[in-house]
């Protein structure tokens, strides 16, 4: 069955109830990305997604947890063949962060290499205050045509938008961050086949409840404003751009 939306990087583990927040995907037909932060739980969350129709999981290490989480690294190299999704990934220079960073860059390529060797991942990246570094280790260690970078709630400049753009990436825009004029002049830099949906849930709030998985449909319409398009030809857009994403990887 064909999708009628498209949430690329939801932490759908982190709703009260996993197996809840993946049926609310099917039911409202939602190709959902679930990313995780840590392998540790990336079983949990695949078990449950076994049957589900339109819910992939993805295999992560967020960069905030790497601090912590640095020796999962093993974990996630015997994981790897297990999916063809890698997320939540990247690298994270905010205040909080930024002690971990020589070892957060060194987990990152590390991720990279081991991706670039299996070919055919499709990974959905963090790149907070450090959109340099990220572009920088996809082109040093994620040559083209060896795997599919679709970067999340991008907030680089102009200039790093086009050269994710020329390194082949997507990106993924949330309604938070199209809510800022920079986030919406990003959007005007990013040509509409590049172009996907995510939420963000539960990290993302509405009137100060976590948005709930799959509500993509403020973003379509932010989107639809910025572009001048019908939401109807955004949604399809979205669609069409995930399935090419996947096919030709
Ligand atoms: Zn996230």
């Amino acid at each position: 069955m064909q999708p009628e939306f498209v949430d690329f990087h939801c932490h759908l583990d982190l709703y009260p109830d996993l197996e809840t927040a993946i049926a609310k995907c099917d039911a409202l037909r939602v190709a959902t990305l679930a990313v995780t932060t840590t392998p540790k739980a990336f079983a949990r969350n695949q078990q449950l997604a076994r049957q589900s129709e339109f819910v992939r999981v993805a295999l992560g290490l967020h960069p905030q947890l790497v601090a912590e989480r640095a020796m999962e690294l093993d974990l996630f190299s015997r994981l790897l063949p297990e999916t063809r999704y890698v997320g939540e990934v990247g690298l994270d220079a905010g205040p909080r962060h930024y002690r971990s960073f020589e070892t957060q860059k060194h987990v990152f390529r590390t991720i990279l290499t081991l991706c670039a060797q299996a070919g055919d991942k499709v990974l959905s990246v963090h790149s907070v205050r450090a959109a340099k570094h990220v572009l920088d280790l996809i082109e040093e260690c994620l040559p083209k045509g060896r795997g599919k970078v679709v970067l999340h709630w991008f907030t680089g400049s102009a200039a790093e938008v086009r050269r994710g753009l020329e390194l082949g990436c997507l990106f993924s825009v949330n309604e938070r961050m199209l809510s800022s004029p920079n986030g919406r002049k990003i959007l005007q830099e990013i040509p509409n086949t590049r172009l996907l949906t995510e939420t963000d849930g539960p990290f993302v709030e509405r009137s100060g409840n976590a948005i709930t998985p799959g509500d993509v449909l403020p973003t379509l319409e932010a989107i639809a404003k910025v572009k001048d398009l019908a939401v109807e030809a955004v949604q399809h857009q979205v669609i069409s751009n995930l399935s090419n994403m996947l096919r030709t990887l």
